[in-house]
């Protein structure tokens, strides 16, 4: 059975196609074992083929965009990965809105968004990934996030692709509730209208404040865990002294105390022991509760 999907796969999908595939090289952690498979499709039809044959097999598949928020344990991920970097679509439509496709860089939807003179997306020229990553996360920085200039999303699931308005959409604090098996295609964000160089001066404003607080050095996924009610997650890291804890090659930055960081030779075992010690000082410390904002996946190495 595995062989006839090996061929079908290799003779259906237009897109390129890899077998046992080392997450690493595809994580900013640069951790993780392989994927079983690793296939970037083409366009959406190739998608769609793709996800057709997997279901067929029973095959699981997950969805990554630029591996920017994913820890993938060292055992890597049974089933397939699938990265949507060839849906880039981007383009203006009308007078305020931008259509973009799952596999656009944050950094070049920005730049488009400068070109075209509209503003509203500049927060996101700092914060590394692909758009259906960022919509995924609902990420956000200097008092943005991605939902807020939000009009429409395309999701696909169980072969449908489906248009939904923000309003019918859950979203949060880095989350944004999409089904199992649910896939962000492509959305169209409204704008307003400003000079490119009243942009430029907004982008210029967020890279340097990421300069000053986030050139940690090492490789790492950002804010390793979500900002509590209680306040940022880094201010009790801090405060239980764990900047600068290592385990493994696994550490606490001494730059930046809610960013772990791998020092070189770090395996995923050694990020989530980290984690967990850091969790579990904090805990004792301050009795607040720290909860991972990177995204765990894949299965442990077997001895
Ligand atoms: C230096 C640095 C700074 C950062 N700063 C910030 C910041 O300021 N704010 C912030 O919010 N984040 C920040 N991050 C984290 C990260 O950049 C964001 O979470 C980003 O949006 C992740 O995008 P990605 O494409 O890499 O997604 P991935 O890490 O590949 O995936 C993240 C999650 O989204 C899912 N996903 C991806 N694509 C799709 C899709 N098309 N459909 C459905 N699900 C999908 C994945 O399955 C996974 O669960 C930072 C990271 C780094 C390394």
């Amino acid at each position: 059975m595995i062989k006839a999907f090996s061929e079908r796969i290799v003779r259906e999908i237009r897109g390129t196609v890899l077998r046992s595939e080392l997450m690493a090289r595809h994580t900013s952690l640069r951790v993780g074992g392989p994927a079983d498979w690793f296939v970037v499709p083409t366009d959406t039809d190739d998608l769609q083929s793709l996800l057709t044959l997997l279901g067929e097999y029973e095959i699981p598949f997950l969805v990554v965009g630029g591996g920017y928020n994913l820890l993938v344990r060292d055992g890597g991920i049974r089933g397939c990965v699938i990265s949507l970097e060839r849906l880039n679509l981007l383009e203006r439509e009308g007078d305020c809105m931008v259509q973009a496709g799952a596999g656009v860089e944050n950094g070049a939807l920005v730049r488009f968004c400068r070109k075209e003179g509209l503003s509203g997306l500049e927060f996101l020229v700092g914060i590394p990934g692909r758009l259906g990553g960022a919509l995924a996360m609902n990420a956000g920085a200097g008092g943005g996030e991605i939902t807020d200039s939000l009009e429409t999303l395309v999701t696909l699931k169980d072969r449908t692709l489906t248009k939904r308005e923000k309003s019918q959409l859950v979203f949060g604090y880095r989350f944004l509730i999409l089904e199992q098996g649910e896939i962000v295609i492509k959305a169209a964000f409204r704008l307003t209208k400003a000079d490119p160089s009243v942009i430029g001066g907004r982008i210029a404003g967020f890279l340097e404040k990421r300069r000053i607080t986030q050139q940690v050095g090492y490789p790492n996924a950002g804010s390793f865990f979500k900002n509590p009610a209680e306040g940022p997650a880094w201010h009790f890291i801090d405060g239980a002294g764990l900047r600068g804890l290592r385990i493994g090659g696994a550490e606490v930055s001494t730059i930046h105390a809610n960013f772990l960081v791998n020092r070189g030779e770090a395996s995923a075992a050694d990020f989530l022991a980290l984690a967990a010690r850091v969790k579990e000082t904090v805990r004792e410390h301050y009795g607040v509760e720290l909860q991972e904002e990177v995204i765990i996946v894949g299965e442990d190495r077997k001895r």
